[in-house]
């Protein structure tokens, strides 16, 4: 099939968090089972500012809904287009709440359908993702619904977080450019003043899929709807959820550029010159006896960092554990976790930032990997510390319920420590087990393996995508 990704971000291009990593790894496989992908994402000052190979290749292509004209610019990789719209993307950064957000992202979903009309390049499928492309099925229904060219197109949306959802005041209206369309706008919302992308995206798509199927059940309810539960549930014939995957390529201890000494399963001691190198670098004592935790996030309220916090200052003072934070954005939280450091000089480090070598240290060399999330739509640091023989902690919410079970020592299974209740006492909790497992060597090296063992690689789930889009196109019957 010819598929059409379109995505606000896409590593190594651009990256805030997990969007990026998928729009980058589930296409690779995709094409590799022999679909025809072009993916499609903005040409941001730091694409431009990169050390990548890229070509111009179709100059000033014209976007007449709303008069304006990009550049289509290729990558080497042949697969990665992007939109050059210096006015627009020339900024630094990815997302910028500048009053003209929606524009932006509007730009880049009417771009990704007139590249394809530049190129006489017709979609079987129309893939978009999270709020920003959300008006791509509403556009192939109704302006772009006439041309030949997307006849066939079917509408794929995958949420990746609910809780962002694009949501503008109705002044915006006009931006979207739909003319004698605009009837298929939620009426009543616009009449309360306000337009939602993510909403439009799940009326108009013709199927809906989220990162994890724990969160797809979860954002039924109303506890994790975000407002759009009701909606969701009127849709769950067409709901879908797909565990993302990891990137072999990227993410494998033994092949893994950033760690100075890459392991495996079969020759875990690897790992420990990789704890020496995470302590240093963070600063910490070289005593290597202590169960060293990770945490590699973005800072915002979904990351349970609330909740975190007291349980690690207690057995940081306690001198029980070691702690290794990378992470940037609230700034609470970088206050907060800036504190413990100061507090623990020697036993606790916090790096504030995006360093992609910190992030493969902390997986490479911590004992343990802290997700303590409110909610998690997939969640891929987990997946990536398994992979690393760091088992992880996690609350048993959507991805991490899905790919991370409960250690028992009396059968040797399972691959983390899971808990259960949102509260100090929850992280508490699962410290405590992870502490006492570490005394015993051979059964931690079982949870080790358990972990390494493992098969989260995108081929399997791009098997499970594959299956959806040819249901959505009629080759396979539901
Ligand atoms: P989310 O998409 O909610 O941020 P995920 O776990 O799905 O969470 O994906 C996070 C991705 O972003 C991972 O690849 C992780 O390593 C990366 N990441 C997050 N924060 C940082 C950081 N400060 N430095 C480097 N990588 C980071």
């Amino acid at each position: 099939m010819k598929v059409l990704f379109v995505s606000a971000e896409v590593a190594p291009y651009s990256k805030t968090g997990g969007l990026g990593d998928v729009a980058s790894a589930l296409p690779g496989a995709l094409e590799r089972m022999g679909h025809e992908l072009t993916v499609v994402s903005p040409m941001y000052r730091r694409v431009s500012d990169g050390a990548h190979r890229l070509h111009d290749v179709y100059p000033e292509i014209p976007i007449p809904a709303i008069g304006a004209r990009f550049d289509a610019i290729l990558a080497d990789d042949g697969r990665n287009w992007f939109v050059d719209y210096p006015p627009y993307f020339g900024r630094e950064g990815i997302y910028r709440n500048d009053g003209d957000e929606h524009s932006r992202f509007l730009l880049l979903t009417h771009a990704a359908l007139e590249l394809c009309r530049r190129r006489g390049w017709s979609p079987d499928i129309v893939h978009v993702n999270d709020w920003h492309t959300g008006f791509m099925p509403l556009f192939l229904r109704s302006i772009y619904g006439s041309d030949p060219l997307f006849a066939r197109a079917q509408s794929v949306f995958t949420i990746h977080n609910l809780g962002y959802q694009g949501v503008f005041g109705s002044h915006i209206v006009d931006d979207l450019a739909l003319g004698s369309s605009r009837y298929l706008l939620h009426q009543e919302h616009l009449r309360a003043g306000r337009v939602s992308f993510m909403e439009h995206a799940l009326i108009y798509s013709d199927a809906i899929t989220t990162v994890s199927p724990t969160y797809a059940y979860e954002i039924q309810t109303p506890e994790h709807g975000f407002g759009l539960d009701a909606m969701l549930r009127h849709r769950s014939r067409d709901v879908f959820g797909i565990l993302n995957g990891i990137d072999p390529e990227v993410w494998n201890p033994s092949s893994d550029p950033y760690l100075p000494s890459p392991y495996s399963a079969s020759e875990l001691e690897g790992k420990h010159a990789n704890k020496a190198a995470l302590l240093a670098r963070a600063r910490i004592d070289p005593d290597q006896g202590f169960l060293t935790v990770g945490i590699v996030t973005r800072l915002s309220a979904q990351k349970g960092i609330e909740i975190a916090l007291r349980p690690l200052a207690r057995r940081l003072d306690a001198g029980h554990i070691r702690l290794v934070v990378l992470g940037s954005g609230e700034r609470r939280y970088e206050e907060a976790f800036g504190w413990l450091a100061a507090a623990f000089p020697g036993r606790a480090h916090f790096q504030n930032g995006y360093d992609e070598s910190m992030a493969h240290l902390i997986e490479g060399g911590a004992d343990v990997f802290l997700m303590p999330s409110l909610y998690e739509p997939s969640g891929l640091n987990q997946m990536y510390s398994l992979a690393y023989g760091t088992p992880p902690i996690v609350r048993r919410t959507g991805g991490l319920a899905d790919s991370v079970t409960h250690y028992d020592p009396a059968r040797g299974e399972g691959t983390g420590f899971v808990f259960d209740h949102y509260s100090e006492g929850g992280v508490g909790w699962a410290l405590d087990q992870a502490l006492t497992l570490f005394q015993n060597k051979a059964q931690w090296q079982i949870l080790q393996r358990n972990g390494m063992a493992e098969d989260n690689s995108w081929e399997r789930r791009a098997l499970e995508y594959d299956r959806i889009y040819r249901r959505v196109t009629g080759e396979e019957q539901p």
